[in-house]
């Protein structure tokens, strides 16, 4: 089902959906629909989709009166796993939400040339970001989502991401990114988190490496992801490095040192280092214990005990040079109380917790 054209290069004769409507925004889908034919006739014009459920029409009058109906206009369904500025993140089983999972599924596929879609909902797990407007109380937008699988065999913490089109380019991906990456943390019992499914679609290799390249900067610089909250670290980032840091300017680190750090697998810690300029590998691998398994390791290239060389001036710089900001996109503040999820009496109406049936 996944098309290899890129969507760009479609002409508009090639798709069977020239606009689609998400809530009040009128937007152009990227790729051909994959709606069922049998409702979404070939050159429809408009598409309407509910922007809190994602069910369609291509009748406006039918939309309004669902807009006006829909039971997840004041809530999403699933529960809430991070609330923080306004910004929340819904965890959607999709074996209790299946109409969901399929509906977003087939919204997303407008914007997704690469990923296949998944139409076995049960077996995913959706996060969907949204966004409560402090002058609209009691409704919410959402912005975008991220699948995983419920059971993955390679340590895939994501299947597919998108920000619905007229909510990118706000730094909202790195903040999903940020998610699935503290979301696996908490899953997982060895070291090692994991990453996203492969083959990354060109733009998916390019926001993965800036955000990988950022998340490594900010260990090098401050620590561990979720460390030294208190702190001001912008300010240390715009004062000279001379001086400010104890740490050695030029460390010798194993690639696998550096994954355990941020969570990440040693394959994307070398992609991020080659895309920062920085990688710098030493002549003979240090051999190291590893508690990865001989088939994941077979995987990796170059090997976890790839040992490199960091050079703090040239992070440093790297960091000035990018504006990076020191501060995680994924604030550790809006985890809390949420994870794992709270149990609540039987009396209770907590909405939050609710299910659709
Ligand atoms: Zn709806």
């Amino acid at each position: 089902m996944a098309t290899a054209k890129s969507a760009r290069l479609q002409t508009p004769a090639d798709r069977n959906l020239r606009n689609v409507v998400l809530g009040d925004l009128l937007f152009k889908p990227w790729n051909q629909s994959v709606y069922p034919e049998d409702l979404v006739a070939k050159d429809t014009d408009r598409l309407y989709v509910c922007r809190w459920c994602f069910r369609y029409s291509c009748e406006e009058d039918v939309f309004a009166d669902h807009k006006r109906a829909c039971e997840h206009r004041t809530t999403p369904p699933g529960t809430k796993v991070y609330d923080h500025g306004g910004y929340a993140v819904w965890e959607v089983d999709g074996e209790k939400h299946k109409l969901f999972g399929q509906n977003l599924s087939l919204f997303a596929k407008l914007f997704l040339d690469h990923k296949t879609v998944f139409f076995d909902v049960a077996t995913f797990l959706y996060y969907i970001l949204t966004y409560t407007d402090p002058d609209e109380p009691g409704s919410y937008y959402v912005l975008g989502f991220f699948s995983k699988e419920k059971l993955s065999w390679d340590a895939n913490n994501l299947a597919c991401i998108l920000i619905f089109p007229p909510y990118q380019h706000k730094q909202l991906g790195k903040l999903l990114m940020g998610v699935s990456y503290k979301l696996s943390g908490w899953d997982s019992t060895g070291g090692y988190i994991g990453g996203p499914e492969k083959p990354l679609s060109e733009l998916g290799h390019k926001s993965y490496s800036r955000f990988w390249a950022e998340r490594i900067a900010r260990y090098l610089l401050r620590g561990k992801p979720g460390d030294n909250p208190r702190e001001s670290n912008q300010q240390k980032l715009n004062s000279t490095p001379k001086g400010s840091r104890k740490r050695p300017v030029r460390e010798a680190m194993t690639v696998e040192e550096l994954g355990l750090g941020t969570g990440m697998l040693t394959e994307d810690v070398v992609t991020a280092l080659k895309s920062m300029g920085l990688f710098e590998p030493q002549a003979t691998p240090k051999k190291r214990k590893s508690n990865r398994t001989a088939t994941e390791a077979t995987e990796v290239n170059p090997p976890p005990g790839q040992m490199v060389t960091i050079s703090k001036s040239d992070v440093w710089e790297w960091a000035q040079t990018h504006h990076l900001s020191l501060d995680d996109p994924v604030s550790e503040k809006g985890f809390e109380g949420l994870w794992p999820p709270v149990i609540v009496s039987a009396e209770s109406d907590d909405s939050i917790l609710s299910e659709e049936d």
